[in-house]
């Protein structure tokens, strides 16, 4: 019998992300993944603003840079014909990753670092923690929920040998097909089929010397049915990932059906090289619950999208880093018995809104299907290309909303949480292409440069954070020894900087151990104790 206060099950980036941040507060857990961590087939190759500012946290955004992408490879979105001697309809141009400008509302810049070299980089951080037992070739096999303990089955997938593993707290990071889920009887909601998609990832040493449209990052295929592929620089060398982009019908594609698609969308001799290929299903789902009293699940166990938009895993390692915190907070006893229901209040919405937003991106690149390419596009000479410009135009600002999402990756919020106290004023209104950074409570703490360099969010991580602000910010003693008495960890940092007391709006901002504003205001609340009951969930 294996005793393990966490169980986390999957090793994709999310179960990593949880056994990592598990590691890097001091718990032990136990992570579980049925393969061998190699990632033969990249999908996620954003990881975007918030996911950066929690690798700043953890020390890995040197790692992330470094992880193998060209950094000087173009980033643009391009819509054409074909990538040899085929039309430009259309381009939204972004700087190679080195000159990619950090925003202000930020410390970090999003990044371009697909799977296979993401993921190797949490892996070896994950790994790095003594009181992280992270097993490869072993997988869930079944588990039985107690009031005070789950009882799992694992197995070695090698030998097929199971072992018993007693946890207080099982994750279920266990993908799309979660057996997690499944056990629990959690069903999903929303469409469990927008496409059947073909991913093929290809090698080709000449296609950026051969090719007659001027180099990017994504490729998007108009032919006379509309959009029908795309193709990716997944390293910005030499790798490509093309995507059949399909329809509801499901097809059995060869090898040979693939080569042949390729050589459609780069239309001219050029060598490929086929590596691998993933058929995959894209959806529109959100679990109809995240989990029960001691199993959640987290990302695409819980949720799955379109990956219009990069917001799958993004989202999936938000959610990592509201439970880790909250499982720390139950696993050292100042955790009150509220505490982890309010996982599935703050994160469903947030999923629940990007599942619906990665949709209508889907639905907009997908309208070429319903309003068809005029045939003039296709043809040489001056009306063609008026043709061309006109329809590349109207593509362009179809496809805006895709490109524009700080809002989405940032401005995502808690302000109906019960574990969240508001001041009875509104935040600013949401936008998923805009972010204004605000104290309000729910809402992510904002990023400012500190005279001595660090960001305000490189205070935050372990713990809860009040922040006293200002040249007379009141004193905060009655509420640390609230928060003592309980046995929640937090300290006062006193900041009279004009940068950062603009931003923080308040003389006192209690930040939670995710980087969101607990509480604010300008003087401490009557009933410090009741604050803190009410922020540890008790
Ligand atoms: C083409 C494409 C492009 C994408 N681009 C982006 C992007 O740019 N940005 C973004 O944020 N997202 C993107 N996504 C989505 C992103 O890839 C997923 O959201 C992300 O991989 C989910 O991570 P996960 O760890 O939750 O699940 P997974 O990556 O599916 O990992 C689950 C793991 O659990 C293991 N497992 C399953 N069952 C068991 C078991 N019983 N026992 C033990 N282990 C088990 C599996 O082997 C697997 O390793 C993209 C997706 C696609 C298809």
């Amino acid at each position: 019998m294996i005793k393990t206060p966490v169980l986390v099950v999957g090793g994709g980036p999310v179960g990593l992300c949880v056994a990592g941040d598990l590691g890097w507060r001091g718990i032990d857990c136990m992570e579980i993944e049925r393969g061998d961590g190699v990632v033969g087939q990249p999908k996620m190759d954003m990881p975007h603003i918030r996911t950066l500012e929690f690798c700043r946290r953890w020390g890995l955004v040197e790692q992330v840079e470094r992880s193998g992408y060209n950094r000087k490879h173009p980033q643009d979105n391009i819509w054409i014909t074909s990538l040899i001697g085929g039309y430009e309809l259309g381009r939204e141009s972004f700087p190679c990753p080195d000159d990619e400008p950090y925003p202000p509302q930020s410390p970090q810049r999003r990044e371009r670092a697909p799977q296979n070299f993401f993921d190797p980089v949490i892996a070896k951080w994950t790994k790095s923690f003594p009181n992280v037992d992270l097993r490869y070739f072993t997988e869930l096999v079944d588990f039985t929920e107690r009031d005070d303990r789950v009882a799992a089955t694992i197995r070695d997938v090698k030998t097929g040998k199971t072992e018993e593993v007693e946890c207080q707290y099982l994750v279920g990071c266990d993908g799309a097909g979660s057996i997690v889920r499944e056990k629990l009887g959690i069903t999903m909601t929303g469409n469990a089929v927008l496409t059947y998609t073909t991913n093929v990832i290809f090698r080709s040493r000449e296609l950026e010397k051969k090719q007659t449209i001027k180099s990017g990052y994504r490729y998007i295929f108009i032919g006379p049915e509309g959009t029908w592929a795309t193709i990716v620089a997944i390293d910005g060398y030499d790798n490509f990932r093309f995507s059949l982009v399909g329809d509801a019908g499901r097809k059995q594609l060869t090898d040979e059906d693939l080569l042949a698609e390729i050589r459609r969308a780069i239309g001219g001799p050029c060598d490929v090289e086929l590596i691998s290929t993933m058929p995959w299903t894209r959806r529109e789902l959100v679990a109809d619950k995240y989990g029960s009293r001691r199993v959640f699940l987290v990302g695409d166990s819980a949720h799955q999208l379109s990956p219009t938009g990069a917001f799958g895993m993004n989202t999936g390692l938000q959610e990592a880093v509201d439970i880790t915190w909250k499982l720390e907070g139950m696993i050292r006893g100042w955790g009150g018995p509220k505490l982890l229901d309010s996982y599935e209040t703050e994160r469903k919405p947030v999923a629940a809104r990007n599942v619906k937003t990665a949709a209508e991106n889907l639905a907009r690149m997908l309208e070429t299907r319903k309003r068809k390419p005029p045939p003039a596009i296709f043809e040489p000479g001056p009306a063609g290309d008026a043709a061309r410009k006109a329809y590349g135009d109207w593509y362009t600002a179809q496809m805006w909303h895709e490109w524009y999402t700080i809002g989405i990756h940032t401005g995502y919020r808690y302000d109906s949480s019960p574990i969240v106290v508001g001041d009875g004023t509104e935040p600013p209104p949401w936008s998923p292409s805009e972010y204004v950074q605000t104290s309000h409570a729910g809402c992510r703490a904002p990023h400012a440069w500190l005279k001595d360099g660090r960001s305000t969010l490189d205070l935050f991580g372990k713990g809860f954070v009040l922040l006293r602000l200002g040249a007379n910010p009141p004193d905060a003693a009655p509420l640390l020894e609230a928060a003592k008495s309980r046995g929640l960890p937090m300290n006062a940092i006193a900041i009279d900087e004009p940068a950062v007391t603009a931003v923080y709006e308040k003389k006192l901002v209690l930040v939670r151990p995710d980087g969101h504003v607990a509480w604010r205001g300008d003087a401490l609340p009557a009933d410090p104790l009741a604050l803190v009951d009410r922020i540890r969930g008790a």
